[in-house]
C-alpha cells in the first residue's frame, strides 16, 4: 500500500494506459519520431520528455479552456500552460491586440506608446508605483535580486526550503537534515550557492528571525503560498509576523506572484494585505505571451535608481535587448485592460471551489489519505492526509510515479492536468460540465487504484 493505493493495480493500470495512448496517437508518435532527428532530446525543451506519456503529445491548436492534438482528439485543459494561459488560450482581446501589433513592428530597442499605459495599469492594480519588464518570470526574479543586492549593499538572499522561482540559480539550495545543500541536479553550476543563499522552512518564524539576525540578507524571495512543491499555505498570522521580522533586520521582501496571481486581480499580496518591497508577476500577464514585470515601492525605487547612478558606466547585468518589446507590451495592455477583470476572477473562483469541493468529496468517499488545497483559481491535490506545513512535508508527499498513473489516465480521457505535481487550474472559459467530467474521471481513476483495505 502506498498513499492508500494498491501499487500492483497501479502498475497494471499504467501499462494499459500507456498501450492505449500509443494506439490512439499515431500522428503524435510519428511527429515525435521526426522531431527526434534534429531536436535535442527529441523535444524543443528537454523537460517535455518528462510528462506521463510514452512519447510527447503534439498540440495542433488551443482556444479557451480546450486544445486539440495532432490526432484530432479534444482535451479540456486544466494545466493551462502551468498558469501562462490562466485566462484561457488566446483570449480574444489579446489575439486582436497581437494581430494589430503584428503589422506594426515587434522590437526596436525603444519604448512604444503602450509602455507608459502598461506601467500605469500595473501600478493601479498591484499598488506598486514603479515598474520594469522582463521576458520571463525567471529573468524578472534574477533582475530583482541584482537590483536589491546593489541597492542594499548586502550579498545574501533568503529563500524557503523547496521553493522554485524559475531558473534562478541562487534559489537551488535545499535543507537536508537542517543544513543547506546545493541541489545536486543543477547542471554546470560552478559557484558555491550556499555562500550567498540562506534557506529556512516556510511557516517557521523562529528560523526566519535567526537567519536574518546577522543583518547580511538583502531580501527574502518568496511565493506568498508555496505552489511548486505541491501547495503549502501560510499559517494564520504567518506573513504579518514574518514581515515584522524582516523589517526588524532590514531585509526586504520580494513576492514572486507568478503563480499566486491566481488569488485575485491584484495577486495574493493585495488580496491578503501583504506589503512587499518588490513584486514579480509573470506568465499570464501578457495573456500567455512570454513576458513578465516587476514593481518596486517608491522607497525601493529611489534606492535602486541611486545604485544605478552611482555605478560605473557599462553593463548592469539587468536587461536583454528583446525585453519590453512592443509586441508583448501590446499584449500586456490588452490583457490588463480587458481580460484580467474582477468578473473573470469571480467566475474562476466559483469554478475552482466547485472543483476543490468535488475532489474532496471523491477523496473522502473512498477514504484516501489525500488532501486538497485551493488558492483562488488554482487547486492542488496532495498525497498527504492533511495540508503540509512546509517544503519538507510537501516534498515527502510527492510521488512522481503515482502522479504519472493518474495524469495519463486522465489524459487518455481528454483531460490535461499540470505535470510534476497535481495542480488543476480553471480559466474563465472552463464550464461547470468540464469540472463534472474531470471529477467523474478522477473518481474512476481513484477507484481503480484504491487499496481495498483503506
Ligand atoms: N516563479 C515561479 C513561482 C514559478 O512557478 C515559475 C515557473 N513555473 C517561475 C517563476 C518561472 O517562470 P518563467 O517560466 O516565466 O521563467
Amino acid at each position: 500500500m502506498r498513499h492508500g493505493i494498491d501499487w500492483n493495480k497501479a502498475q497494471a493500470l499504467v501499462a494499459a494506459e500507456r498501450a492505449a495512448f500509443t494506439a490512439n496517437n499515431p500522428r503524435s508518435q510519428a511527429l515525435a519520431a521526426g522531431a527526434a532527428e534534429h531536436l535535442l532530446f527529441g523535444v524543443p525543451m528537454h523537460w517535455m520528455r518528462d510528462w506521463s506519456t510514452p512519447f510527447p503529445l503534439t498540440v495542433a491548436e488551443a482556444s479557451g479552456a480546450r486544445f486539440r492534438d495532432a490526432d484530432g482528439h479534444e482535451y479540456l485543459d486544466f494545466c493551462l500552460g502551468d498558469t501562462g494561459a490562466m485566462f484561457g488560450h488566446s483570449p480574444a482581446p489579446v489575439a486582436r491586440a497581437v494581430a494589430a501589433q503584428a503589422a506594426r513592428g515587434y522590437t526596436a530597442m525603444l519604448p512604444s506608446e503602450d509602455a507608459a499605459r502598461v506601467g500605469a495599469l500595473l501600478a493601479r492594480r498591484f499598488g506598486m508605483p514603479r515598474w520594469q519588464f522582463a521576458l520571463s518570470a525567471s529573468d524578472a526574479n534574477r533582475f530583482v535580486l541584482r537590483w536589491l543586492r546593489a541597492a542594499t549593499g548586502r550579498g545574501k538572499i533568503l529563500v524557503f526550503n523547496g521553493c522554485y522561482h524559475g531558473t534562478v540559480d541562487d534559489v537551488f539550495v535545499d535543507l537536508e537534515g537542517g543544513a543547506p545543500v546545493q541541489r545536486a541536479s543543477l547542471l554546470g553550476q560552478v559557484h558555491d550557492l550556499t555562500a550567498h543563499t540562506v534557506v529556512v522552512e516556510f511557516n517557521d518564524l523562529a528560523a526566519l528571525d535567526a537567519a536574518l539576525a546577522a543583518g547580511d540578507v538583502a531580501c527574502v524571495l518568496a511565493e506568498p503560498v508555496m505552489t511548486n512543491i505541491g501547495m503549502v499555505l501560510p499559517q494564520a498570522g504567518y506573513w504579518e509576523a514574518a514581515q515584522r521580522i524582516m523589517r526588524k533586520h532590514g531585509a526586504l521582501l520580494v513576492l514572486d506572484e507568478t503563480h499566486t496571481i491566481s488569488s485575485g486581480p491584484g495577486g495574493y499580496a493585495r488580496a491578503h494585505g501583504l506589503e512587499p518591497d518588490a513584486l514579480v508577476v509573470g506568465k499570464p500577464i501578457g495573456g500567455g505571451l512570454p513576458c513578465a514585470a516587476y514593481g518596486f515601492t517608491e522607497e525601493l525605487a529611489g534606492r535602486v535608481e541611486r545604485a544605478k547612478r552611482d555605478a560605473p558606466p557599462g553593463h548592469s547585468g539587468v536587461g536583454t535587448t528583446l525585453t519590453a518589446n512592443m509586441f508583448t507590451l501590446a499584449a500586456m495592455r490588452a490583457n490588463l485592460e480587458e481580460v484580467m477583470t474582477d468578473a473573470a476572477y469571480a467566475r474562476m473562483f466559483a469554478l475552482a471551489a466547485l472543483l476543490a469541493d468535488g475532489l474532496r468529496g471523491v477523496i473522502a468517499s473512498l477514504g484516501l489519505p489525500w488532501c486538497v488545497t485551493q488558492v483562488g483559481a488554482r487547486t492542488e491535490f496532495q498525497f498527504a492526509p492533511r495540508p503540509p506545513l512546509n517544503g519538507s512535508e510537501a516534498g515527502a508527499a510527492l510521488d512522481g510515479e503515482l502522479e504519472q498513473v493518474i495524469h495519463l489516465y486522465l489524459l487518455n480521457r481528454g483531460l490535461l492536468i499540470t505535470p510534476f505535481h497535481n495542480m488543476l487550474l480553471v480559466c474563465p472559459d472552463t464550464a461547470e460540465e468540464d469540472i463534472a467530467r474531470l471529477l467523474a474521471a478522477f473518481d474512476g481513476c481513484a477507484r481503480a487504484l484504491r487499496c481495498p483495505r483503506v
